[in-house]
């Protein structure tokens, strides 16, 4: 009997160290059941709200030393470093790039307008919205991924905001119907309490409480591992500890619906008009033979 093919599974992280807090137990139990699992992360997280009159080389080092540290977290959970994409998009700058209509972005901690980093998956790609959005779009069609972890559109990091965006968008172009797995990160200090609880396990915010959430529930082994697995992002628990660890819990938490767009936040009611107006783009390319 010939074997069947086994599930797709992607992460899209916008910066390292999301990919874990939201889904590291999903990743060990997706590969627990042999599925493949490869992780983007959009940016490497290489901008600090404080520091901006540092020199661009302290933030290119820094993007470096958060990618080693997203290796090392995820190779600790099974995932190879060669299923680990790294596009090098702009940390703090995926929102405006959203915004940006064809004008090329640069990002204000490494002053580069393009991909600077020579292991990125297209080194020098400039800071364009068409060339993430392209990018994406041939990761998804390549990968052909049955299932897509997220940000949730109502996180409210509007690099999160706008990395769903963009894979919205590129899944739309893409022709592509995985089911999608949107994770929260940042929510008005959600969960609480911060710091380490394992044993309490994570619910929807109040006002997302409505939405059908998808719950994983963690082995122990499994959250022993997210455990060791957060704590190899050194650069982040140097100064966020309290609110790394406050994603180690019992379980995880999916929800299966972005939700009614009339809720989400400012950037994301662009959305519908921009999906409809690629259509069009879309026929006429093709008319065009
Ligand atoms: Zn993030």
């Amino acid at each position: 009997m010939p074997k069947s093919p086994r599930k797709r599974v992607l992460v899209l992280a916008p910066h390292p160290d999301d990919e874990v807090l939201a889904a590291g137990g999903a990743i060990q139990e997706h590969l627990r059941k042999k599925h493949i699992v490869k992780v983007v992360l959009a940016t490497l997280g290489d901008g600090q709200r404080r520091g901006l009159l540092l020199p661009k080389k302290h933030f290119l080092r820094l993007g470096e030393r958060r990618y080693r540290e997203s290796l090392a977290a995820l190779e600790l959970l099974g995932v190879h470093r060669e299923r680990v994409i790294a596009l090098g998009y702009p940390d703090r700058g995926l929102a405006p790039l959203w915004q940006s209509n064809g004008s090329i972005c640069s990002s204000r901690y490494t002053k580069v307008r393009a991909v600077p980093y020579e292991f990125a998956r297209t080194p020098h790609a400039l800071y364009t919205k068409a060339a993430l959005l392209a990018e994406l779009q041939e990761i998804f069609c390549q990968e052909r991924p049955e299932i897509v972890y997220l940000p949730h559109p109502r996180d409210r990091h509007r690099d999160h905001q706008a990395l769903y965006l963009f894979a919205e968008a590129a899944l739309h172009q893409s022709a592509l119907h995985p089911q999608r797995r949107y994770y929260l990160i940042h929510y008005a200090g959600w969960p609480l309490p911060a710091g380490r609880h394992p044993q309490r396990p994570l619910t929807p915010p109040r006002r997302l409480r409505a939405q059908t959430w998808l719950n994983l529930e963690l082995r122990p082994e499994q959250l022993q591992r997210k455990c060791e697995a957060i704590a190899r992002y050194r650069s982040q628990i140097k100064y966020f500890e309290e609110n790394l660890f406050r994603f180690a819990r019992r379980n995880e938490l999916f929800a299966l619906h972005a939700g009614p767009t009339h809720e989400s936040p400012s950037l994301s009611l662009h959305l519908p008009r921009f999906l409809a107006a690629l259509r069009p783009a879309r026929n006429s390319d093709r008319s065009r033979g």
